[in-house]
């Protein structure tokens, strides 16, 4: 089931888009920061905004934190304060936390605070940006693990009007195209006659190097 109520702690730049967005998707939204001034400019935008200092564990308690589906840590900076919230929202019970990390050392002592999911943010679109500055008709990608990717391609004018039999990716490459998004709406699981139009978008998985090698032949 999807988490419905999340509470984010730090409404820095991170902290208040990640809640913007939650807003937007329509999920309710309970934002803490200690600093007056960030909540004020917040309170119109989300369900809840509260003055506090998340490393209160009276206060987090009053707030009721324990009852949401999912916390997310969103202090960067400060380390001493993100690793508190993080300890206080694990111990309150909250159903998932999340936690930013800025370094590798801050990512670990999270993991090692039982944090359900550590993300870095900086590290991981200097990542995405490098990667699509190399390959300019990737839109995005996905790395299901170490040594798997799925990404999502545009196609170029080289592979327009050819079916996915002609392209013949599997063999070639060795990865496959799982989907296909058209004007027309999105083909999941196209078949070999299927036929790519260059601007169309391609889903393709693939091993790091096949995908690799699959981009660097089609751009
Ligand atoms: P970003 O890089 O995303 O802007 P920052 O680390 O600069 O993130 O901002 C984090 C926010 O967290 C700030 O608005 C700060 O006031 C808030 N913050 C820091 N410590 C606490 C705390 N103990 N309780 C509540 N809010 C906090």
């Amino acid at each position: 089931m999807k988490p419905k109520q999340f509470v984010v702690i730090g409404l820095g730049r991170f902290g208040s888009s990640l809640a913007i967005e939650l807003m937007e998707q329509g999920y309710e939204v309970l934002g803490i920061d200690r600093d007056e001034e960030v909540v004020e400019d917040m309170s119109e935008l989300l369900t809840h905004t509260v003055v506090a200092d998340a490393t209160d564990e009276g206060v987090l308690k009053s707030l009721g934190v324990r009852n949401f589906d999912c916390g997310i840590v969103a202090i960067g900076d400060d380390i001493q304060m993100s690793i508190l919230s993080a300890i206080l929202l694990k111990e309150l019970g909250v159903g998932t936390v999340v936690a930013k990390a800025i370094s590798v050392l801050h990512g670990r002592a999270l993991e090692k605070l039982g944090v359900d999911r550590v993300i870095f943010p900086e590290r991981d679109m200097g990542i995405r940006v490098a990667h699509q500055l190399v390959t300019p008709n990737l839109l995005d990608y996905i790395e299901l693990s170490k040594d798997y990717l799925v990404v999502e391609l545009t196609v170029t004018d080289c592979m327009d009007g050819k079916t996915l039999s002609e392209l013949n990716t599997r063999v070639r490459y060795g990865v496959t195209v799982v989907a296909v998004n058209k004007p027309s709406g999105i083909i999941v699981a196209p078949t070999a006659m299927d036929v790519l139009h260059a601007g169309d978008i391609m889903v393709v998985i693939g091993s790091n190097e096949n995908v690799e090698r699959f981009e660097n032949e089609v751009v």
